[in-house]
Order: C-alpha cells, then sequence, then structure tokens
C-alpha cells in the first residue's frame, strides 16, 4: 500500500526558495573579483538566479545541458549554479588550479555549452580556446565597466543577465535528474566525471547539516572558504540556504591577512576549508598577534589534519574543530568528528586524540573496512581495512565511463582510502591505498608519520613517502620543509619519533627540502615525491 504522502521532488531550487521566503534578509557577503566587498540576501539571489534562469532559458540551453563554471566563491557564481539549476542544466564546476591543457581535456569530455568565468581566469580560457571543441559562448562574471576586450566569443554577465526580467518559475523537475558535475583529479589516468542529481544534493545538504555533523543554523554565519569547484564546494551552497545560515564568501583571496579579515568584519561563527588554509591563517594570527573572537567552529578536511593545527585552534584561539572526511564522489561529506556522549567528557590531549579521526557518518552514508578480499573486518579501533561507502548521495558511475564493477556486490564503493572505525564509529584514515608503506609484510601508515612530524618544533610541513628497500621491500622516508629560521637536523627529527611510535614504523632517513609539492587542492603530491625520490637508496 502507497504511502499518502504528497509527491514533493527534492529539487535544488527548493533550497533557495526557502531561505529567500524564511530568512529573506539573511547577507551573503562577498568579497568581489574587482575588489570591494559585496552585499545581496537570499531574497535577492532568488530573484537574480531566476532572472538568469530566464535568460538561460531564453539562449537555448536545455534541461540536462552542462555549462562550466571557473570561478571563485561569490554570489554571482552561487547565483549561476540556482540559474542553471533551476532549468534543469548542469552546473559544472572546475578547478582552474589544474593544468590548462587537463582543463579543456575536461571540458571536452563533458561536452560544456557555456562557459562562466571570473576575470582571473581569462588568460587561461584564452590559452585553451583553440581546444575547445563545445563551448558556444563565455560569460564572464563581472559587469560593463570592468569587461575587458578579449579573443574569443565573450559578453559581461551582468549585461548578459540584464536582457532578462526576473518573471520565471524555475522547470518542473524530476528529483533524479543531473544537477551538477565535478570531475575528480585523476592522481593516475585522465579525470573522472561525478555526477550529482538534485535528490542527492538535497539529501547531502539535510544531512550535513544536522547538529553532529556541520551543526548549521540561521544565526550562523559561515564563509566557505573551501571553493566551489572542490568537491562539490562541500555542499555548502546548499545546506546554507537550507539552514538559513548567513554566507560569507571569500572571493580571490585566501591569504591568511584576507581570511582573516572578513573572519572579524563579518563576525563569522563557522569556516571550512584544508589544513593548508589554516596553516596560512595560524601562522598570520602568531606573526600579527591577531585572534578570533567571533568564530565557533571551523571545518578541517581534504586530507589529514595535523594534530598541530587543531590544537591551536582549540587551546590558543578556543575554536571547536570539526575533521572531516569526504571525497568529490561522496557529494562530498563521509564522516565529521564531533562529539557523541561516549566521549564527550575528553579533553586536553585526550580530546586532540580523538580529533586526529575523522568522525562518524552521517545517515546518508553506510561505511565498512574490509580486507583485500571484500571480507569485512572488526570495529575495533586498531584493525586497518579498506574503506567502502555507500548510500544516496555517493557515486554509482563516472560520466562516460564504463563503471560495470565500481560497486562491490552489497553496492559499496571503495574510496580508495585505508580506515579503522573504533567501537563508536569513529573511522580513521591510516593512509590512500596507493600511499601505504608496505615494510615486511606489514603496514605502515604516512598520516600517523607526518602528523607526528608536524608536532616537532622546527617542522612547518612533512611528507612521508615509501621508498624501496633490499630487505623490507619499502622503508618510509621522512621529507620535511623546515619551520621559517629553524635548522634541523636528521637525528634530532629521528630521535623524535623513538617512544612515540612502534620502532619498525621510525623512518629510516629525513631529507630537507624547501617546499613539497602540492595538487590543486591543495593536498601532498605524493606522486611526484615518489617519482623525485625514486632513485634513493637508504645509506
Ligand atoms: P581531490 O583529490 O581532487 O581533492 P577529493 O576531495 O575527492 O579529490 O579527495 C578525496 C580524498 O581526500 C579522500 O579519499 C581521502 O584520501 C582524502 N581526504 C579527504 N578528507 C580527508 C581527511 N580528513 N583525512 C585524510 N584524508 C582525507
Amino acid at each position: 500500500m502507497p504511502g499518502l504522502m504528497q509527491d514533493w521532488s527534492l529539487t535544488c531550487n527548493r533550497l533557495l526558495d526557502h531561505a529567500a521566503r524564511n530568512h529573506p534578509t539573511r547577507e551573503i557577503v562577498s568579497r568581489s573579483v574587482e575588489g570591494p566587498i559585496h552585499r545581496t540576501t537570499y531574497a535577492q539571489m532568488r530573484q537574480r538566479a531566476l532572472r538568469l534562469a530566464k535568460r538561460l532559458d531564453a539562449y537555448g540551453v536545455k534541461e540536462g545541458d552542462r555549462v562550466a563554471t571557473l570561478a571563485w566563491n561569490t554570489w554571482r557564481h552561487m547565483e549561476t549554479w540556482y540559474g542553471l539549476l533551476g532549468i534543469g542544466a548542469i552546473y559544472h564546476t572546475i578547478n582552474p588550479r589544474l593544468f590548462p591543457d587537463q582543463i579543456a581535456w575536461i571540458i571536452n569530455h563533458a561536452g560544456d555549452r557555456l562557459l562562466f568565468v571570473d576575470l582571473t581566469f581569462l588568460p587561461i580560457v584564452e590559452k585553451i580556446w583553440p581546444q575547445l571543441s563545445t563551448i558556444e559562448q563565455v560569460i564572464v562574471l563581472t559587469d560593463a565597466e570592468h569587461m575587458p576586450e578579449t579573443t574569443f566569443p565573450a559578453v559581461a554577465y551582468e549585461s548578459w543577465l540584464a536582457e532578462a526580467d526576473d518573471d520565471f518559475a524555475w522547470k518542473a523537475l524530476d528529483e533524479n535528474a543531473a544537477a551538477g558535475m565535478c570531475y575528480t583529479s585523476g592522481t593516475t589516468g585522465n579525470p573522472k566525471g561525478v555526477v550529482y542529481s538534485h535528490r542527492s544534493n538535497v539529501l547531502h545538504a539535510m544531512a550535513a547539516a544536522v547538529p553532529d555533523m556541520l551543526g548549521l543554523a540561521a544565526r550562523d554565519r559561515v564563509m566557505p572558504v573551501v571553493p566551489l569547484f572542490h568537491a562539490n564546494g562541500w555542499s555548502l551552497a546548499f545546506s546554507c540556504p537550507l539552514s538559513g545560515a548567513g554566507m560569507v564568501m571569500p572571493g580571490p583571496r585566501m591569504d591568511g591577512e584576507a581570511i582573516w579579515e572578513l573572519l572579524d568584519s563579518e563576525k563569522v561563527t563557522l569556516t571550512a576549508a584544508v589544513p593548508t588554509v589554516w596553516l596560512a591563517l595560524l601562522q598570520y594570527l602568531e606573526k600579527t598577534g591577531k585572534t578570533l573572537p567571533h568564530l565557533e567552529r571551523v571545518v578541517i578536511g581534504g586530507s589529514a589534519c595535523p594534530r598541530a593545527i587543531t590544537k591551536a585552534f582549540e587551546t590558543t584561539y578556543d575554536v571547536r574543530v570539526i575533521h572531516a572526511w569526504g571525497m568529490t564522489e561522496m557529494s562530498p561529506l563521509g564522516t565529521a568528528c564531533s562529539l557523541k556522549p561516549e566521549v564527550a567528557g575528553l579533553d586536553g590531549e585526550a580530546l586532540l586524540d580523538l580529533q586526529e579521526k575523522q568522525g562518524h557518518t552521517p545517515f546518508t552514508v553506510e561505511m565498512k573496512i574490509t580486507d583485500d578480499d571484500g571480507v569485512e573486518r572488526p570495529w575495533d579501533g586498531r584493525t586497518f581495512g579498506r574503506l567502502k561507502v555507500r548510500g544516496p548521495a555517493v557515486s554509482a558511475a563516472y560520466y562516460k565511463e564504463d563503471s560495470s564493477d565500481l560497486l562491490d556486490p552489497e553496492g559499496y564503493f571503495d574510496t580508495g582510502d585505508v580506515a579503522h572505525i573504533d567501537e563508536n564509529g569513529y573511522m580513521q584514515i591510516t593512509d590512500r591505498a596507493k600511499d601505504v608503506i608496505k615494510s615486511g609484510g606489514e603496514w605502515i601508515s604516512t598520516i600517523d608519520l607526518e602528523n607526528l612530524a608536524l608536532d616537532h618544533p622546527d617542522v612547518a610541513e612533512a611528507a612521508v613517502i615509501g621508498v624501496a628497500h633490499p630487505k623490507w621491500d619499502e622503508r618510509p622516508l621522512l621529507v620535511v620543509v623546515p619551520r621559517e629560521g629553524h635548522t634541523p637536523n636528521e637525528a634530532d627529527i629521528l630521535a623524535y619519533f623513538e617512544g612515540r611510535v612502534a620502532k619498525w614504523w621510525v623512518p629510516n632517513a629525513v631529507i630537507f627540502v624547501e617546499e613539497i609539492p602540492h595538487t590543486a587542492t591543495g593536498k601532498i603530491r605524493k606522486t611526484t615525491l615518489r617519482e623525485q625520490f625514486a632513485d634513493f637508496s637508504f645509506p
């Protein structure tokens, strides 16, 4: 017998409708690409998104068409998403930090018809324009006054938008229709297209907003420093309107000073980004003596959050750290480390121990760990396994790729991460499967070693890779960027590991470098490091 409730499809635009109706004056504040601070509200954003939807419709953009964005976090980028969503077109965010050839490949593979681009990234478009086979029109996210000459067909967004009025209604859509696209950075092979649906975005936003995940509320002012182009913008363009939270968008400036200015002047209560952003902010605070009187919570994910960062936020600045894990294929939230009653009494070092874990799942994610044969391993906080997940906002396939064996027989997606899970359901990533070091048949976690190295007062950044070893197959090599003005030596650093990890985990050697290579999303590029030290032989 069917339930007797209304058929109300879970489409993304309902989130903006909700915010505009119930939180009409809540602000969205942006540092614009042109420079000045810009202020708008959910009610105004909805009107502009309707206007954009009408303009796109008049242009001939149809349901299912892909449209690329190459843009910072600003109100214009966010309203572009909603304008596209409102007519059933698909926002396709592109990471401008990728190599230009990769950007061109991704746009062509997705078959994007239009490209919305910030002024900052016009040189990239200029460079790849001859390679783009599907883009018909470039729309520059600026006004006529700031519109430069271009060598390709381009219009200023504000002028283009002004050609329509806002007398429009969102198209009726199936909640399972595609809504957004984001390519994984693809450290091996070509990038892969992840396709979100309206339903997956809405369910994910609901799951991410609850108190034990991000805990979003209408009284919050949320600053997504994480770009909209990184893993679905961690869903904040959806979960904020859903919660009625105000938003503060950092635009093109993500240095410590610029971030601090907005955190302070806009009284931000919650912010989110990868660890490298927080490292820069903490260095700025240390240098200037500035503090964070308004900030309550900081969400840190994308790569393992070093204990030193958590400690500084928690003890020096009185900001609660929410360590989170996720991936593009998961929309992206997989776990968040909030305190269940079982661990609520922890403090000091014991609390920091817990916060090294990536946390527990929201309702929409089921996880398990297995051995290489797919046999489930216990949740005892010690036993490692391959981390696998399933849920309504987890990928079932990649765009235009044979994905027939992407999921296991129970429908789980293999994350490529190795983790253990404790009795309370707190998961801790010990490595990416391809980074884990196999020494004499046993596994060594590079993340644990990196975390420990970062605790050393002379270490600014650290990476551990496995290097071939005649007796043990592989042994850990520690690569260190020393802190400014410090000159650590190898013996000193290695002594720090003694007594803190099992003897056979202690790295065999330390190499000091000026810089460690990073990926387009700010992670340590271990593939490059492995190539760089492929010929290294331990003394
Ligand atoms: P990209 O590599 O392009 O940034 P993703 O954001 O999808 O793509 O990367 C997801 C991966 O990032 C995860 O599978 C995991 O290896 C890593 N990751 C994300 N968050 C964390 C975290 N908190 N701790 C450790 N690893 C993390």
